[in-house]
């Protein structure tokens, strides 16, 4: 395998392990989630980190100077693309998170809650918002947000863990503890699965248009999941 990491040209190969693996994953196919050799050496990025980072460069052309997308929220941003967007000085870019005791988070990472952001109406061109929503319990309530927040016609990245099996989204409000998360989603932190029909019905209730977007074929050397799609939110117009 021919590598190069999109976002710091690292080639090291084999990648490093990331994820846990649980059987909940394999038996609902979950894409997006699990034990897999997929930790950039150089940057720590994941497949999902260089998936949405190789969108953000070469299809919102985001890093070019003609780029109309000057106001950015990025919700739990990833360290490797942060970096990125931490150095470009026309850009007004807000990385926020919700900072939870005992966790170390990065200086430039604001505290703000997705449910509750302290941001105008209509402000903002694009939210990242890559792997969060899964767990978030109320995450139709934190899409309101993201909604409101975007100006009319801003885009939203909203990556989730995505079950290839699954015909409704497998959720149970009542499962708070982590081995009964773990058993039942995959993961400690996440409070469901969601299958790609539901995901996309959760989202387009707030009032977006969601596109999905292929384009892991075009970066055979970017370690990118095949499987792994964009979904990209869109605000109304009116
Ligand atoms: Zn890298």
């Amino acid at each position: 395998m021919k590598y190069k990491c999109p976002i710091c040209t690292d080639s090291q190969w084999p990648l490093k392990q990331v994820g846990s693996s649980f059987h909940i994953l394999e038996e609902q196919c979950v894409i997006g989630a699990g034990s897999r050799l997929q930790k950039c050496h150089g940057c720590s990025s994941t497949d999902r980190d260089r998936l949405v980072f190789v969108y953000l460069r070469d299809y919102l052309r985001v890093f070019s100077a003609e780029c109309g997308i000057k106001t950015i929220l990025h919700v739990a941003p990833e360290h490797c693309i942060a970096q990125w967007f931490l150095e470009q000085k026309d850009i007004s870019y807000m990385p926020i998170d919700s900072k939870e005791h005992g966790y170390e988070y990065q200086d430039y990472i604001m505290e703000m809650n997705v449910l509750d952001l302290d941001i105008q109406s209509n402000s903002v061109d694009l939210v990242i918002c890559n792997h969060v929503l899964q767990d978030i319990e109320e995450d139709s309530k934190a899409l309101g947000e993201i909604n409101r927040v975007l100006k009319p016609g801003g885009k939203a990245i909203l990556q989730v863990p995505i079950s290839n099996s699954a015909d409704h989204i497998i959720e149970d409000p009542t499962v708070k503890d982590y081995s009964g998360r773990e058993a039942m989603f995959g993961q400690r932190f996440h409070c469901r699965i969601y299958n790609e029909s539901g995901f996309i019905h959760r989202v387009s209730a707030v009032g977006f248009d969601v596109e999905t977007i292929s384009i892991s074929d075009q970066y055979s050397d970017c370690s990118l999941n095949p499987l792994e799609k964009l979904f990209v939110a869109n605000k109304h117009h009116d």
